[in-house]
């Protein structure tokens, strides 16, 4: 709109220039606006909620076979939460309901399963399993403790009771 306004030279040029200057100014606060909010925003997130946003889960990279769903980095991504390939498979094959197991380092599903779908039983694997409670750190361990799993953090020793997978 403002761009076509400089080139036309009718004589409410300048009138509509203006109008054009509080557009622009108005479009300008309404940015701080926003920013500020954001600012605002993130200052009311809890410290450790913004640190488990920069950690990132891999996504999985892998193809359909047949039938069947390869999934060809998933030890890349249970190193990375640092939790055992077995306990991670044996979680998903319960949440998608498909039989499958860990072949040579790669995760085989008996089923076609899209990587969105894996990717979000992955999130929340690391949801209950990975990511503390109270910080929302990563660095955490599962411990048996007696007949109980527990989550233990080891950035704020913050310590959970977690399901039996
Ligand atoms: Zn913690």
């Amino acid at each position: 709109m403002c761009a076509m306004v400089e080139n036309n030279l009718s004589d409410d040029y300048i009138n509509v220039s203006r109008k054009c200057n509080i557009y622009k100014m108005r479009k300008f606060h309404k940015r701080m606006e926003y920013k500020e909010l954001l600012q605002r925003a993130k200052m009311q997130v809890p410290k450790g909620l913004q640190e488990k946003e920069r950690f990132e889960i891999p996504k999985v990279v892998g193809h359909i076979e047949g039938a069947k769903t390869i999934i060809t980095n998933f030890t890349t991504i249970t190193s990375t939460l640092r939790r055992q390939p077995e306990h991670m498979l044996k979680y998903l094959l319960r949440e998608l309901a498909t039989p499958g197991d860990i072949r040579s380092g790669r995760l085989v599903l008996g089923a076609k399963t899209s990587a969105q779908k894996i990717n979000q039983k992955i999130k929340e694997y690391a949801d209950e399993f990975v990511f503390c409670p109270e910080c929302g750190k990563p660095d955490t361990d599962i411990k048996k403790e007696g007949d109980l799993n527990t989550l233990s953090c080891s950035v704020c020793g913050t310590r959970r009771v977690v399901k039996r997978i």
